[in-house]
């Protein structure tokens, strides 16, 4: 017999695993996203890493104040995982800010086919314990 297993796309303060982590979670609950800064070489990840991929050092989090975004690329999801059957077909964007830093979330709220280059705009979700950021057009 096959066993269901799934991806947890969502995020939810129960499931914190670091300090750090948990100051992510905490901040997006406030509808904050935050991105996190090398302290030593000043590279920026969005997400954020707890530790540099070019250098090894400790990142910091600090607010993404960047709202705005171009749509980068994007996927058309036909076959969902089974939490999200009842969305499908939806649509994973890549969003691209004015800083070069791009952020991969669904497009809740379109109407039409997207478009690379179409603007975005970053919004969020709050539902029970979890909140998930999005992309809106
Ligand atoms: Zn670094």
């Amino acid at each position: 017999m096959s066993e269901h297993k799934e991806l947890y796309l969502g995020y939810s303060t129960d499931k914190a695993v670091t300090p750090f982590f948990q100051d992510f979670l905490e901040a997006l609950e406030q509808e904050k996203l935050m991105k996190s800064k090398c302290t030593s070489c000043g590279a920026e990840y969005l997400p954020p890493r707890q530790h540099c991929q070019k250098c090894l050092s400790e990142c910091t989090l600090t607010e993404m104040t960047e709202k705005e975004a171009k749509l980068y690329s994007y996927v058309v999801v036909e076959f969902a995982p089974m939490s999200l059957s009842s969305k499908q077909p939806y649509v994973v964007a890549i969003g691209e800010f004015p800083s070069g830093l791009r952020l991969t979330a669904h497009i809740t709220n379109l109407m039409a086919m997207p478009e690379v280059g179409m603007p975005l705009r970053l919004g969020f979700e709050a539902k029970e314990k979890m909140v998930t950021y999005k992309w809106l057009v």
